[in-house]
This record gives C-alpha cells, structure tokens and sequence, in this order.
C-alpha cells in the first residue's frame, strides 16, 4: 500500500498539484464567475487530461476537482440535484489517472453560507458531510479557500468525524492579514492546529510575493505541517488578491506569472519551512514541472534546452544569413 501524506511529509516536501476551475474555464468547460465543477459530468475528458498534465509534470498528490461542488453553489448553474454525481464522477476521474503512487485529496471549499452567528452552522455541516460521502476513497482531505476561520475549523470536524483520513486546512486572505471573522493569520494557524489540523496553511488569492508574508506568519504560529498553494497570477501592493483585480475573471491571461517565478516560489516555500507545496488559481502543469525541478523532483530529461546558444528562431535566422550568398 502506498505511503500515506503524513509518511511523506515527515519524509520531505510534497509537491501538490496545480489549479483546476480557471484552466478548465480557459479551456472552454466551466462558467467564468459561479465557477463551479459540473464540468466532472458534462465534460469528464477534459478533467481528465489537466489531472494527467500535472501527474506527468511532477505533482505528487491530485486534488478532486470538486471546488465548489457544495449544494447551494452547484443549485446557482442549475446542477444543485446533481451534487452526488458529480462529487462521485470527479473523485473517480482523479482516482483513475492517480493510480497507484500518487495520492488523491478529496475537496471540500468554501460554501459562501457560512454566516457568522446564526444557525448556518448545521446548514454548511450538511454539506460538507455531503460531499465527504460522495468522495469515499480518498487518502486525505483538503478543506480550501476559507474566508471565516469559523467556517474552516466547521469543515475540519466533519472531515474528522465523517472520515478517519488526515485533513488538510488552508485559509484565503484578501485586503489584510485577517480572516473576515477577525482572526489574524497566526490566530487561524494556532486554532486549526489546536482543533486537530494535521496540516495548516494558505491557498489562493495571493501571488508568491503577496502571500510570504503570511507564510512566514504562520510559520511562527504553530509547529506542524505547513502548506503554501499561491495564485501564479500578478496582484498588486494595493490589491493583493487577484480575484479583486480588474482583470479578473476573464482577463486574467496578461497577469500571468512564468514557469521560473513558480520555480522560484517552490525553492522560497522550502526555505521558509513550508512542507505542503503547491499552486492555485493560474498554476498551470508548466508551472508544476518547474516547481517539481526545483526541488529536486523532476527526472524526465527536459525537452527545452536552456542551455542553447539561441532560442530556435535565431538559430534559423542565422542559418539563413550564413548560407545566403
Ligand atoms: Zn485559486
């Protein structure tokens, strides 16, 4: 049987996988803005395809393309009766081309009805024991893209009660370095870890540069397995969240970040102690093989040779002037 996430990582860094809904929103299969992945029954290939990308770039663990596959978000494209089959299909899909020896996280995110003080609480519950039923078999669990630390430590004890898998938790921050429920990001890392986290950390929103700040935050706050999943899209000083940007959510193509400033990501989180590597939103399987050569996971020879005295077109071009007479 395959080693688990916790054996890995008390091993080394793992390298998760890349972003899914805008890739597949790029490639034509989900709605820019609900954002939701109905596409793992309309269009279960082109799933399919993005999982095996990042499998063969190097990612050591599939996520279940199930982002925003919560009740109440899939009823806002019509798919709300179809939650099972969906969760199920996508949690099958990642199985499938995982294989063997790479793992599969089941996903669980944000359901935007999560509501500070009243009885939302059993409401969200429900749904996250939902899916965590539809996506039976997986290795372990990430809860993603958490906004209310209320919300995030809910998503943590269902996991825990519904499942006997590691779970994984990782928060979103936007203008500040604190939740919309008031907690700062060291508060957020120190409450999940006390609620039984096996590991803690940040995804999306950021870019690499937004986001180390709150790495190194929580990096202090608490002693265990830390994850990093920043955007690979550019964000700004004054908006730190891409999400917030103008550009978002069609536009985003001219923000992207290049494959060697992922790299570099990848070398930076190691430094700084983080243990559960990855992208988000924007991080392409171009973006994951850099990463995965950064830090020593990549084996297959690369097909480009930066060593090259010129990039191809120059090396025509010069042909032509050397053998023009
Ligand atoms: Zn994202």
């Amino acid at each position: 049987m395959a080693k688990g996430i916790l054996e890995r990582l008390a091993e080394g860094v793992v390298l998760g996988d890349g972003g899914y809904i805008i890739e597949l929103e790029q490639r034509g299969h989900v709605i820019a803005g609900p954002f939701t992945p109905e596409v793992a029954i309309t269009h279960p290939e082109a799933i399919r395809e993005l999982h095996y990308e990042m499998k063969h770039a190097g990612a050591e663990v599939l996520q279940v393309m199930a982002f925003y596959g919560s009740r109440e978000k899939l009823a806002t494209v019509g798919f709300g009766d179809r939650i099972m089959e969906i969760n199920q299909a996508a949690t099958r899909i990642a199985r499938e081309i995982a294989g063997g020896d790479i793992l599969v996280a089941g996903d669980l995110s944000t359901t935007w009805k999560w509501a500070e003080g009243t009885d939302s609480a059993e409401f969200v519950a429900e749904m996250f024991d939902e899916q965590l039923e539809a996506q039976a078999g997986v290795d372990f669990v990430i809860g993603e893209l958490f906004f209310h630390l209320g919300e995030a430590l809910l998503c943590l004890s269902r996991i825990k009660s519904k499942t006997n898998l590691p779970a994984m938790i990782t928060m979103s921050f936007r203008e500040t370095n604190r939740s919309d429920d008031g907690f700062t990001v060291a508060e957020c890392a120190k409450r999940l870890h006390d609620a039984g986290a096996d590991i803690i950390g940040l995804n999306c929103m950021n870019d690499p540069q937004r986001m180390y700040p709150h790495i190194q935050e929580m990096r202090a706050a608490f002693d265990g397995y830390l994850a990093a999943q920043p955007v690979a899209f550019r964000c700004t000083d004054d908006t730190p969240w891409f999400t917030g940007l103008p550009s978002f959510p069609d536009r985003l193509e001219p923000t992207q970040l290049t494959r060697y400033e992922m790299g570099e990501f990848a070398t930076r989180a190691k430094e700084m102690g983080v243990n559960y590597i990855g992208g988000c939103c924007g991080c392409k399987s171009t973006h994951i093989r850099e990463m995965a050569k950064a830090l020593g996971k990549y084996s297959e020879q690369s097909r480009w040779q930066a060593q090259l005295d010129a990039p191809m077109s120059e090396t025509e071009h010069s042909w032509d002037r050397r053998h023009q007479t």
